[in-house]
């Protein structure tokens, strides 16, 4: 576990991003990028050590409290190494008492907005909640059943758990302040149910596993139609790749926008979320990285399903073309 959005989001709102310790309250920023003075890059710093044996560690302490807002302050990276190195005086207690009269002074002598305070913790919480619901982590790992060997396959319950995603973003109260933000989510909701439509539309299921249904095999010798279907089967396995690569896609383009909006370093140490596909004919895996490009990036990219099948081959990537078998063929793709 790592510190949530939503309590890094609390703990710089507290502190209105500056140090606590009182000489200093140096105003600190999320990320190198932001500045070339490596000093006022903020650090979270843990009171009692997430380590058993870092400063004032403390083996007792429960570990799924040492990443909550209580157990963290805000400090200069100066500071951070001055409490660190000398963990006697800057005692647990110490430390506390710091934090409390850092944030009464903020209360006292700055002016926060508490309204937007208020809705960058709704949205950081959503975001939290997404990230654990889509399984950010494994991204790649999870999609690659989608995107291997010529037959995409989910586990049911995976499946479940992207229903219910699904459903959870459509019934989630936006508080329409950020609404490029707020699209990406729409955005990334509107391919998820074409995905699990489309994947479902011709799927089997097998001991707890969703296979996509070899359609085309006949139970009587008819070559000319299983050629037909066998193109269908290929042309639905492409269109479930291709939504796949556009989830990827708009789930980075939400990481684009948390940065934008609420965290600046949001999962900058990741990086992009990449898919991997194959194995191909000589076993070779490979991995794709995309992103919506341009004019794409504003509004929701991904209308609906009819357009998304004719502006596919003008993403920066594609398995497959075009709206059916035929025009497939026409856009160059070989069955
Ligand atoms: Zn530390
Ligand atoms: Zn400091």
């Amino acid at each position: 576990m790592s510190i949530s959005v939503k309590t890094r989001k609390i703990l710089w709102g507290k502190s209105a991003n500056r140090c606590a310790i009182p000489n200093c309250r140096r105003e600190l920023v999320m990320d190198e990028i932001e500045t070339d003075d490596p000093s006022i890059v903020g650090e979270e710093c843990h009171i009692i050590a997430k380590k058993d044996d870092g400063p004032r560690g403390n083996p007792n302490f429960p570990e799924e409290q040492r990443d909550l807002y209580a157990n963290l302050i805000l400090m200069c990276n100066i500071h951070h190494k001055v409490i660190d190195d000398q963990e006697q005086f800057y005692s647990v207690a110490k430390l506390k008492e710091i934090k409390r009269d850092h944030e009464e002074w903020v209360n006292n002598s700055l002016n926060i907005d508490e309204i937007k305070m208020r809705e960058e913790l709704i949205y950081s919480d959503y975001i939290d909640e997404w990230v654990r619901r889509v399984d950010l982590d494994t991204w790649d790992i999870w999609t690659s059943w989608l995107l291997g060997s010529g037959q995409p396959q989910l586990n049911k319950q995976k499946l479940n758990e992207l229903e219910e995603l699904k459903n959870w973003i459509f019934t989630r109260i936006m508080p329409n302040t950020y609404i490029e933000l707020e699209n990406s989510f729409e955005n990334f909701r509107r391919v998820l149910q074409d995905l699990i439509n489309t994947f479902t539309h011709h799927s089997i299921e097998r001991n707890g596993e969703l296979y996509t249904e070899k359609f085309y095999k006949l139970d009587r010798w008819d070559p000319e139609l299983n050629s037909k279907l066998h193109k269908e089967y290929m042309f639905h396995v492409d269109l479930i790749m291709d939504l796949t690569t556009e989830l990827t896609r708009a789930a980075n383009l939400i990481c684009d926008q948390i940065r934008r909006y609420i965290l600046s370093d949001f999962r900058l140490e990741e990086g992009i979320l990449v898919i991997t596909s194959g194995p191909y004919m000589d076993f070779s895996l490979r991995t794709h990285k995309v992103r919506y490009a341009g004019d794409q990036r504003t509004g929701i990219p991904y209308k609906d399903l009819s357009t998304f099948k004719k502006e596919r081959i003008d993403r920066d990537f594609s398995f497959g073309a075009g709206s059916d078998v035929g025009e497939a063929i026409e856009l160059g793709i070989e069955y």
